[in-house]
């Protein structure tokens, strides 16, 4: 007889606990459909990692979808926008060559019958290959704003995503969910029951007992609490192709209130991994991401205080451990895991969030109404989120194995055959002989595209020869008329735009 999954609980309330809560409120809609609840039991001792601030555009279309007011997720989560990542000396050695840098941008105009990429491949122009495509790498170099305060919310003159405090994120998150219906509880889980064919079946808290359910979703990060603890779910490692496996984490302040704020991420390369810089409305995050096979603990204060330029600044930043790989399944029996204790590698390209948002937004489109369905569905779940998270690895191994840095041994490695996926190995043969094409990309669950893998090459300089391909550019005149006009829409735009911390005192003040 066919039995409907009417209870669910969610482990964890870090932001993919939250967003997990979000997803399947919205779907299953607790306060009104009476067949199910969702309730999301949170450790009110064991911290949140506490840490992920940086975004993709997807978190635009989803902060929309979920019905959350753009207004508010800024003004109460002290968000920013974020424009792109720049990129500062992941090419070749400092030393060597002087400091040096690019932007992975989210703008990507695409002309109906000019192939910008071909064109800018053949051409003898020395200007960068992102400022020949878009307008987006400029307008970030003036600090400028993706909109006007008059551009109606999720909105651009250009794609955008944010900069967030993460811990006010899952409070705005919390709200908003339950105010859908969900139930939120404050206990420690201390032991997971399961039933005889392996199920779980109840979690035993310290402060309420025993909480049970028809199917659990493991939000509990690294620790991996029900889908690796209980359910003995065995664990990826991907270290031997992803080294940074450490970070050093501190918040610090601007040093004057009217400091500019970058509309897009720093990621400077370092001797063993790179630092993250992100602006936030309040204060800055940064942190040293890291290898603790090529630096150590000493090692990496001394990088971070050097680049902060200031010892003191480093006496409240704190070590995090990162398990870099992902879970054997993601979802098994009646337990799927959303989150850090469903995988993870290095935050490069703020790959967490974006991998953790559409998951909990694949498993609440296809939630089982029965729980016979369940099989059938982890299978399908499965099968996608692992291909996530091959070409999640491949796009952030990219960033190394194509750098030229050869200063230290974690660059070299870096270049070693053995630790470059294949699939990469074979995409970057081909890329050799011609640019990127959608082709490469037809996989769905590739969560980066054509254009990232375009902006990360030729920002590097990695060389393709594509003078066999030059015919296919497009008509001279036209390309030339093309991005003569795409010059005019950028001065116009830097005409136009406000500074970005002006645009968000303004948002801030008024709504
Ligand atoms: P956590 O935040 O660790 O939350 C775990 C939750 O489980 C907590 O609420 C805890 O109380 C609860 N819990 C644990 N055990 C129990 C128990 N026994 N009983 C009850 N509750 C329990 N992602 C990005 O997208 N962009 C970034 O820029 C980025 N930067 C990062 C930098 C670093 C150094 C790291 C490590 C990660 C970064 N991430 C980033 C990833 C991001 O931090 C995570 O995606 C995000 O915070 C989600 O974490 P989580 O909710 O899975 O786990």
């Amino acid at each position: 007889m066919s039995e409907k999954i009417r209870h669910i609980v969610i482990v964890g309330g870090g932001t993919a606990g939250w967003l997990t809560a979000n997803h399947l409120a919205k779907q299953l809609q607790p306060s009104s459909n009476t067949d199910v609840t969702i309730t999301l039991v949170e450790s009110p001792n064991i911290p949140t990692v506490g840490v992920g601030e940086g975004t993709v555009p997807m978190m635009r279309q989803s902060l929309q979808y979920l019905g959350i007011s753009e207004t508010d997720f800024l003004q109460q989560c002290d968000a920013t926008f974020k424009q792109g990542i720049k990129f500062v000396n992941w090419e070749h050695n400092p030393a060597d060559k002087g400091e040096h840098s690019y932007h992975h941008i989210f703008d990507y105009p695409a002309p109906a019958d000019i192939d910008s990429t071909l064109y800018w491949l053949n051409s003898n122009t020395h200007q960068s290959f992102v400022d020949a495509v878009s307008i987006q790498g400029r307008v970030c170099d003036n600090n400028l704003a993706p909109k006007l305060i008059t551009t109606p919310e999720y909105q651009g003159a250009v794609s955008y995503a944010y900069h967030l405090d993460a811990a006010k994120f899952a409070k705005l998150l919390t709200k908003h969910a339950t105010d859908m219906g969900v139930k939120h509880v404050k206990a420690t889980v201390e032991q997971v029951e399961t039933a005889p064919l392996g199920d779980i079946s109840a979690i035993i808290t310290k402060e309420l007992g025993a909480i049970s359910g028809d199917f659990f979703v493991d939000c509990t990060g690294f620790q991996s609490l029900l889908l690796g603890k209980t359910l003995d779910v065995s664990f990826i490692d991907q270290s031997d192709v992803l080294f940074a496996d450490r970070a050093l984490a501190v918040q610090v302040p601007y040093v004057a209130p009217s400091d500019e704020i970058p509309s897009y991420t720093i990621a400077s390369a370092q001797d063993a991994g790179w630092i993250w810089d992100i602006g936030l409305t309040t204060r800055r995050g940064t942190g040293y991401v890291f290898s603790s096979k090529y630096c150590s603990d000493e090692q990496a204060k001394y990088t971070l205080a050097q680049y902060l330029g200031d010892d003191a600044l480093v006496e409240g930043a704190r070590f995090i451990d990162m398990n870099i790989g992902y879970r054997e399944k993601f979802w098994f029996k009646n337990c799927a895991a959303i989150g850090l204790s469903q995988g993870f590698v290095e935050p490069l390209e703020a790959t967490g969030l974006l991998v953790f948002d559409a998951t909990a937004r694949m498993l609440a489109e296809q939630f089982p109404t029965f729980k016979e369905q369940m099989p059938l569905m982890a299978d399908c779940f499965n099968e996608r989120v692992k291909a996530s998270w091959l070409h999640v690895i491949d796009f952030i191994k990219l960033h190394y194995c194509i750098s030229k840095r050869d200063d230290t041994p974690f660059w070299r490695d870096n270049r070693s055959l053995a630790s470059i996926p294949l699939s990469l190995q074979q995409k970057l043969e081909r890329w050799a002989l011609q640019p990127p094409h959608a082709y490469d990309f037809e996989n769905k669950f590739s969560v980066f595209n054509k254009e990232n893998y375009l902006y990360v090459l030729y920002g590097m300089h990695f060389d393709t020869d594509a003078t066999h391909l030059a015919y296919k550019a497009g008509q001279e005149e036209h390309a030339k008329a093309y991005f003569q006009q795409l010059e005019q829409h950028c001065q116009t735009a830097l005409d136009r735009l406000p500074k970005h911390r002006e645009l968000l005192e303004k948002i801030k003040r008024f709504g």
